[in-house]
């Protein structure tokens, strides 16, 4: 059995300084902690150096994109193996902001998911529907798909390395979180989904975590559903006390 995994992805925010001061921080506030797997995905030019900082605490590092290319004349892209050198054991793909501002589709996701692998990195495929397809009842269809199309042609083995994220669109960054019913509902036809694709040994590792709004104060009752594996988390990952304590949800 898998530890829950907590991620904090701070997107465009921190430079050098401020990622410094935000990891010194939580190292501390994080100091003896083992019972969950905590992962911060900061921009890209932080990585190297707070690869240093967290050697010796909890906290692994994640990036938030890659390129499927190997190297070669990509201008403004980064690869697996540089995210790797740099410190990554993770990699955040497909999530919605990619999505919508830079167009990405399932299947530049399906060949970012394959390059990951490939590049030794575990992958963290984000998947969720906007709230008209919520109102419409698509949810469940439309995330099914994604993953789906995500992990086309990968075999079972790989699932080890891989972690979904149901990260409902109308509920990052605004406040609005999912229920911790709407969510199981979600989590729960995911891992029906991965059954019906993969066998059973396959999945053991899999983890499908919960994002959209995640705070100190609605993760105990994510965290209580039985098919929720831990949270990715935006906006409260960026203050140090929060995200502490999201981190030190109370257990089911
Ligand atoms: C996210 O960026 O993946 C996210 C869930 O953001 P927030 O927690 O701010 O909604």
């Amino acid at each position: 059995m898998l530890r829950p995994l907590i991620a904090g992805n701070w997107k465009m925010n921190t430079n050098i300084h401020q990622g410094v001061e935000l990891v010194i921080r939580l190292r501390e506030l994080l100091k003896g902690v083992d019972a969950v797997e905590v992962l911060l995905a900061p921009p890209f030019t932080s990585i190297y150096h707070l690869s240093h900082l967290v050697a010796d605490s909890p906290i692994r590092l994640c990036g938030q994109n890659l390129f499927w290319e190997k190297s070669g004349a990509f201008t403004g892209e980064i690869s697996g193996d540089m995210l790797k050198t740099a410190g990554c054991d993770y990699v955040i793909i497909g999530h919605s902001e990619r999505r919508e501002y830079f167009k990405e589709s399932d299947e530049t996701v399906n060949k970012k998911v394959v390059a990951a692998i490939r590049d030794g990195l575990k992958p963290i495929i984000c998947v969720g529907e906007t709230l008209e397809e919520r109102e419409k009842g698509k949810s469940i269809s439309k995330v099914k798909l994604q993953v789906k199309k995500a992990l086309a042609g990968l075999p079972g083995g790989a699932l080890r390395d891989i972690t979904l994220a149901y990260e409902p669109i109308w509920a990052i960054g605004t406040g609005k979180t999912a229920s911790p019913e709407e969510a199981e509902e979600v989590h729960n036809a995911l891992r029906e989904l991965l059954f019906e694709m993969f066998d059973t040994d396959s999945l053991k590792n899999t983890r499908i975590i919960y994002g959209g709004s995640v705070k100190a104060d609605n993760i105990d009752s994510l965290m209580s559903q039985p098919n929720i594996d831990g949270a990715l988390v935006g906006g409260a990952s960026l203050k140090a006390e929060d995200f502490a304590r999201i981190v030190k949800f109370l257990p089911r």
